[in-house]
């Protein structure tokens, strides 16, 4: 197996949030991931299974965090990392870390549905492993997390909010919770185009498909956000809580606090990345 040490992030109580929204908070911390972002738990998996079927290497598209973990995973297997990205709209942090953990770093001038286009011809012009979502290895990896938030808490939450960018990780969650699901509570931006929240920066989500049954299973629903309301989250998670997340990481947040949720319920939100990624985004923050 190959690891950096991935999962076993820790389930912070947050006080101050609980206080303000009515619920209790809880925020599941992936940004402590080896990467920084939950995508760890997946690649390590997919790498794994890649490595043992004989390749030599994988390639992905990615808004940036799939890209850091992709090529971290593959150096520690010896195998290559071919990494495609729409141009322009990655942070800074991740592109930084791509390169500087040797992945080829592939430009395309065009959204992410061009860049997965394009990982998917690469993929069988020189025989590399695609180690997006689509690949079922990541979704079993990224499970993990929704059995560790029930073994943490000691149950399974009322609500699971967590950002929705292609959706694979909320199939992942749902399959890691399997028969009991919570409610799930899913942040989007309203502005899925040009979203400052770059992880999440999707138009055509993948798993859109997925997305729409683990909805409709866990009685949830979905929260198109402004790029405001994800703002004021984020600021929210740094400043009363003391967790300093990526942009997109803010939407489970938001999510509950734009919707209606009864007083006292148990609330986990996922933060899926962390804030050092997106030092360009800040500035935002300044204020
Ligand atoms: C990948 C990513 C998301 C979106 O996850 P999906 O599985 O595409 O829905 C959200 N936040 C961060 C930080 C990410 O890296």
């Amino acid at each position: 197996m190959i690891t950096l040490g991935e999962g076993d992030t820790p389930l912070l109580p947050a006080p101050r949030l609980s206080g303000r929204l009515g619920v209790e908070v809880f925020l599941k911390w992936e940004g402590a991931n080896p990467t920084g972002s939950f995508k760890d738990r997946g690649m390590a998996l997919a790498v794994s299974r890649a490595l043992e079927r004989g390749a030599t290497g994988v390639v992905c598209a990615s808004t940036g965090n799939t890209a850091a973990s992709c090529a971290a995973y593959a150096a520690r297997a010896g195998m290559r990392a071919v990494v495609v990205v729409s141009a322009g709209a990655v942070a800074r942090g991740k592109l930084a870390q791509a390169r500087a953990l040797g992945a080829e770093v592939v430009q395309v001038a065009g959204t992410f549905t061009e860049a997965f286009r394009k990982a998917d011809e690469l993929a069988e012009s020189r025989d590399l492993v695609v180690v997006n979502s689509t690949n079922p290895d990541r979704i079993e990896g990224q499970s993990s997390a929704a059995r560790e938030v029930v073994e943490q808490l000691g149950r399974v939450p009322d609500i699971l909010a967590l950002p929705y960018g292609g959706g694979g990780n909320t199939v992942a969650y749902a399959v890691g919770f399997g028969e009991r699901l919570p409610r799930f509570v899913l942040g989007e931006a309203e502005s899925r185009a040009d979203t400052f929240a770059s992880a999440i920066r999707i138009v055509e989500p993948v798993h859109r498909l997925e997305v729409g049954g683990v909805l409709k299973r866990s009685g949830g629903t979905c929260v198109p956000l402004s790029e405001r309301q994800l703002e004021e989250a984020w600021r929210l998670i740094a400043r009363d809580e003391g967790v300093f997340c990526e942009p997109a990481s803010a939407a489970g947040v938001a999510a509950v606090a734009a919707s209606v949720t009864a007083a006292g319920q148990t609330v986990v939100c996922v933060l899926t990345g962390h804030g050092l990624k997106d030092p360009d985004a800040t500035g935002r923050l300044a204020a």
